[in-house]
């Protein structure tokens, strides 16, 4: 675990931090509590920061569509109230703040924190909505801020390819954050070289551009090539690394130690991509068959490709018995 450098993370305080809600509860929630000892948390509640009490009325996102195009609104119906420019600027002044974080979780559903998964209404006054994809407040700021931040909510990060695709990113920007810190450019070669085939995984076109980018043939500062490599970084990771690029990607390794293996094994290498090609949920099993490969051929640069262990291997134990 040591190695693996501790992600900063945004979180919705009422995901098991505080009793913020509006109707006084907290949210238990044991898979982002599991978290605790491999990140840092930054609790926020912005309805809070707002000055919105606890208990508080509910509030509600509205949609009005006129002649001179959409309006959203934040309202608390009970009152009248209407908080969009109070909501606005709370996160315009936080996010002027902001440190840098390596990810967010942030709470489904809410007017203020959830992403495309709010209710969305037409009135104050109506029962039913619009739809259910609506973006609140704070994280519909958060997002135009930061792009391409990793961003889940909590039942998305229930999900386990989505929660190891959340957990891949941040552990690679974490990483990353360091070696920019460093200022050194042996550190980032070295990171670039430890993450080709996770790289190679979501795109390897850009994998190769970010190769050319580290390999600085035209001797600009650091702080210039870690800026660009960054944003090739973080645009990456925000793709999904599909069943297809990661058959490249194990075809790619097994040439490091194909030839060693025997019929046996080799049945077995191709039985097993011919399972996850139908079945994404054995890349781990996939995973762990490399690994036991790459420690007895002792194929020192296999082992340290952070694909094949993105986070560290306690979370994800952990995570898996909760
Ligand atoms: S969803 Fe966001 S605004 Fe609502 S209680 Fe949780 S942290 Fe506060």
């Amino acid at each position: 675990m040591s190695a693996y450098p501790r992600p900063i993370i945004l979180i919705s305080k009422c995901l098991g931090f505080s009793s913020c809600r509006y109707d006084g509860q907290v949210i238990a929630s044991p898979l982002t509590d599991s978290l605790k000892p491999y990140v840092e948390f930054i609790t926020v509640c912005p309805e809070c920061e707002i000055g919105l009490g606890v208990p508080r009325k509910p509030i509600r996102i509205i949609l009005e569509i006129g002649e001179s195009g959409e309006k959203k609104t934040l309202v608390q119906p009970a009152t009248g109230l209407d908080l969009t420019e109070t909501m606005d600027d709370f996160t315009a002044a936080y996010l002027d703040k902001f440190v840098t974080v390596d990810g967010a979780i942030l709470k489904s559903k809410s007017p203020s924190c959830g992403f495309k998964s709010t209710k969305v209404f037409s009135s104050a006054g109506s029962r039913d909505c619009l739809h259910r994809q609506g973006t609140g407040l704070f994280a519909e700021g958060l997002t135009g801020r930061y792009p391409y931040l990793p961003l889940v909510d909590e039942k998305q990060f229930a999900d386990s390819a989505m929660r190891d695709h959340f957990l891949t990113q941040v552990f690679a920007l974490a990483t990353f954050r360091k070696v920019a810190g460093s200022g050194k450019m042996r550190e980032l070669v070295e990171y670039h070289t430890c993450n080709k085939l996770l790289l190679m995984a979501y795109d390897k076109g850009t994998m190769v551009r970010m190769g050319d980018i580290v390999a600085n043939h035209r001797k600009r500062p650091f702080e210039k090539v870690a800026e660009d490599y960054e944003q090739c970084l973080r645009e990456v990771l925000s793709g999904q690394a599909g069943v297809g690029s990661a058959i490249n990607v194990f075809m790619h390794a097994a040439g490091y130690f194909s030839d060693r293996l025997d019929s046996g094994e080799r049945a077995l290498l191709e039985d097993r991509l011919q399972k996850y090609r139908k079945d994404s949920a054995l890349l781990g099993e996939l995973k762990g068959l490399f690994i036991s490969w790459a420690v007895r051929f002792n194929v020192e640069y296999l082992l340290q490709q952070t694909y094949f262990c993105p986070y560290p291997e306690e979370l994800s134990g952990t995570l898996r018995q909760v």
